[in-house]
């Protein structure tokens, strides 16, 4: 049944559709209350309808909230991986950096006697000196940038859900 608000008091009242168009007694003050035309009357029901049925926008709450919860463990275990590898990362040790390797070429080609010089000379130009597999410390170097890499992508990825969990909360706020 639709409800009517009194213009005389607070109270609201139960119309049926019968009384459309005519005067209803209120319950609460006892003066008479005109009944709007069936097609406003119809508007109120809705109204009213619509009002009975709020609870299920909490669902779509409690939905959410699930959502968020989600993303926070997506973030919690992106973090937890990034972690590791950034523990990964710190624990390798490279043994020595290119540029300390070409010091140490430096050195001993500075030590060689000029004969010796051009025979190494010779040797690089007959066969092109092309590194058929490369040296240990830069294997070790790949295998500590990719822990970076890792690290870096885990954390990526714990900030992009954590800000999406933030902004999937704050959407529902601002629809309620
Ligand atoms: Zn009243």
């Amino acid at each position: 049944m639709p409800l009517l608000p009194c213009p005389f008091c607070s109270a609201t009242v139960d119309v049926p559709a019968s009384r459309a168009g005519s005067e209803i007694a209120c319950p609460s003050c006892g003066k008479m209350i005109p009944v709007p035309k069936l097609g406003e009357l119809r508007k109120l029901q809705s109204q009213s309808a619509e009002s009975a049925a709020k609870p299920p926008a909490s669902s779509t709450a409690t939905g959410q909230r699930t959502a968020f919860a989600l993303l926070m463990a997506i973030a919690a275990i992106a973090i937890v991986g990034a972690s590791y590898c950034v523990v990964r990362y710190a624990a390798i040790e490279v043994p020595a950096t290119s540029e300390d390797h070409i010091a140490e070429i430096e050195q001993l080609y500075s030590q060689m006697p000029d004969a010796q010089l051009v025979r190494e000379w010779q040797e690089m130009e007959d066969f092109s000196p092309e590194l058929a597999s490369p040296y240990v410390y830069q294997l070790v170097a790949e295998e500590k940038s990719r822990w970076l890499r890792n690290a870096l992508i885990g954390f990526a990825i714990a900030a992009v859900s954590g800000v999406i969990a933030f902004l999937s909360l704050s959407l529902g706020r601002t629809k309620d």
